[in-house]
């Protein structure tokens, strides 16, 4: 994906997608006072979807928290997590269906084995 091009997601990860930018608009909003994304949480957002078009799972994705693989850089990983921290409390408020469906559908989802490892039994 090339910088600033939009990926296109379909099903589960067009919802994933959806929930992790509202939670970091959410968070943006409450904790810089911006009503469109800042230059850092900007950076998240577009970190996040690169993450999730190259995601190895495709759409048997699981949650990142559950992941095996864990493909965030770890400077990036600490920035989501202070983002989820953030936000994850208000969702239920600000995004009651988002949140709703994290918790009973993805959240319960097994994690899934890689691809490349089902493949080779
Ligand atoms: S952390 Fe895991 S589930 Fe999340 S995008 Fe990376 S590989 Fe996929
Ligand atoms: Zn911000």
């Amino acid at each position: 994906m090339q910088l600033g091009e939009q990926p296109a997601f379909t099903g589960r990860l067009a919802r994933e997608h959806e929930l992790v930018q509202a939670m970091i608009a959410v968070h943006c909003r409450d904790a810089h006072g911006s009503r469109t994304l800042c230059a850092s949480c900007a950076e998240i957002a577009r970190y996040a979807d690169q993450r999730l078009a190259r995601c190895p799972f495709g759409a048997e994705k699981p949650t990142c928290a559950k992941c095996s693989v864990h493909c965030y850089r770890p400077d990036m990983r600490e920035r989501v997590r202070q983002v989820m921290r953030s936000s994850g409390p208000k969702m239920l408020l600000y995004h009651p269906w988002l949140a709703f469906l994290h918790e009973v559908v993805d959240v319960r989802r097994r994690t899934p084995e890689l691809p490349r490892k089902r493949a080779a039994r």
